[in-house]
């Protein structure tokens, strides 16, 4: 089912794609079939240093553009890839293997954040101050952090980048990105429209090779005055601390462990049709899955019962093929992982409802899977599961779901599901999350604020506030002589 037209991915500096030096690649595989596709260039440190100075020169040139003819160079950045959508699906999915329908929809999803960052990068102002001394003028200034250094994980290999990379050009930044190795095709499309639709060289840089190193290398490099990173909660802790040791700004959005509260007067339908579907989008390798399913005991059963029908009803399959609604798992760490998920819970007294093993012996398939009365000491319940297993306890008092919903370090996402305006209020006032959906499933658009607390990590890379992440204060007041 896959095809041969998988390109061999090289490094961007200054626009150029060049190989890394010594001509060192890593192959990247296809998580289908488990067979190497391509290869991508492994970025040795003098690479870095010419990426480090193409930055430096892409921000004092793209800094110095009028905000509206930034916004008109991303516009046409976010046409080519609307243009190019399909070819680029196809990439992804056999670099990641989500379903191609999913592909495509994270390309589109893509041009729609470039086109709202676009435009609200000419609405950053600054403002006046009113003075003290009457015949002083205070202003107060925005200007952009500088270049930036991003790392973006493998799940979905164009949205990551995307809400950074169009947050910090909005602003005037130029931005070096250390993008997934194991999925490096569909960011470097994205890269590529950037570079046709005309942004100065150096604007946008685009590494790859060992991720430790170049983090090492590039968060303490006086070029760089800004860090973004997506990923683990243990690597954001590394990084979030290697960029305080060196005074730079930064970006965390790390693991989360979204709870789903269905309160006793929910809409069970409802609660299984958007939390089930959000559940196994992208094989549940997305920091916002639902993931601790609290279910009021009075419906637990019947909610169970529909839970295993949606997971059953999912074709899994090569993303390529007609009809997939479930891929395999990006990368066989995630398949022993799910394993050792599963039998930890079943050894502690959970049910496996449905699913719970690998399928077939080629490619990182697992099937569709529901715990259910799963104790609170198993490990699914604790660290992220990052699959397609959805775990189920039941509770008694909405206390007592608040009071687990809120027990563990992670504050990403949360979801609940009631009919009841009070239920609702609590909810919304007490769960320690960044983003809380109600009687709906996710909807992370460019306008609203995307990040979590706690281990979630800080910073927000949505709405007006992500644009603020990349912007320095500086207050002037002046008096005329
Ligand atoms: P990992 O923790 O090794 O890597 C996660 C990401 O961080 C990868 O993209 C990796 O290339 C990058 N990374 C790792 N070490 C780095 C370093 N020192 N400097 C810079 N980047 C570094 O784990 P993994 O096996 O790739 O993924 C598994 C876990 O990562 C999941 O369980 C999940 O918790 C987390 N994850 C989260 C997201 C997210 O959207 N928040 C995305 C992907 C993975």
């Amino acid at each position: 089912m896959t095809t041969s037209n998988y390109p061999d991915i090289r490094l961007l500096i200054a626009n150029e794609w060049v190989d890394a030096t010594g001509g060192k690649t890593i192959p990247v595989l296809n998580p289908a079939s488990g067979k190497t596709i391509g290869t991508v260039a492994h970025a040795a440190i003098a690479d870095l240093d010419r990426a480090l100075e193409a930055a430096r020169k892409g921000f004092e040139a793209w800094r110095a553009i009028p905000a509206a003819e930034r916004a008109a160079t991303m516009r046409r950045a976010a046409t080519l890839l609307r243009e190019r959508a399909g070819d680029i699906a196809r990439l992804m999915t056999q670099e990641q293997g989500k379903p191609l329908a999913e592909a495509r929809v994270e390309v589109m999803a893509g041009a729609e954040i470039i086109d709202w960052f676009a435009a609200e990068g000419m609405r950053v102002y600054g403002r006046i101050v009113p003075a003290r001394n009457p015949a002083a003028q205070q202003l107060v200034l925005k200007e952009p952090v500088g270049p930036v250094a991003a790392f973006t994980p493998w799940n979905f290999p164009i949205n990551q980048v995307v809400r950074k990379l169009a947050a910090a050009l909005a602003t005037g930044c130029s931005f070096l990105c250390k993008a997934p190795e194991e999925t490096p095709a569909s960011p470097a499309a994205l890269f590529q429209c950037f570079v046709d639709a005309g942004v100065p060289a150096g604007t946008v840089g685009l590494v790859f090779g060992d991720p430790a190193e170049i983090s090492g290398y590039l968060i303490p490099h006086p070029v760089i005055r800004k860090v973004t990173f997506t990923g683990s909660t243990p690597v954001g802790k590394q990084l979030a601390a290697l960029a305080g040791a060196h005074m730079k700004r930064a970006t965390m959005e790390l693991g989360g462990h979204a709870p789903v509260i269905v309160a006793e007067d929910a809409d069970v339908a409802l609660a299984v049709k958007a939390a089930g579907a959000a559940k196994f989008r992208n094989a549940g390798q997305v920091c916002i899955s639902p993931t601790r399913f609290l279910v009021h005991n009075s419906i637990k059963a019947e909610f169970v019962r529909a839970m295993a029908a949606h997971a059953e009803g999912l074709k899994l399959g090569d993303g390529l093929a007609e009809g997939t609604t479930l891929g395999p798992l990006a990368n066989d760490r995630r398949l022993a992982a799910m394993a050792k998920v599963v039998e930890d819970a079943q050894a502690k007294g959970a049910q496996v409802v449905t699913g719970g093993k690998r399928v077939g012996s080629e490619g990182n398939f697992f099937a569709p899977t529901i715990l259910s009365d799963v104790p609170l000491e198993a490990s699914v319940f604790n660290d992220e599961p990052f699959g397609p297993v959805a775990a189920v306890r039941g509770f008694d008092t909405l206390e007592e779901a608040i009071t687990e919903a809120n027990r563990l370090p992670y504050g990403l996402a949360g979801y609940a599901f009631t009919r009841s305006i009070k239920n609702a209020q609590q909810l919304m006032n007490r769960l320690e999350v960044g983003m809380l959906w109600m009687n709906q499933p996710a909807t992370p658009s460019a306008e609203l604020p995307f990040g979590g607390v706690k281990d979630s990590g800080y910073g927000s890379e949505g709405g007006p506030e992500a644009l603020e992440a990349y912007l320095n204060t500086k207050a002037v007041s002046m008096v005329g002589v």
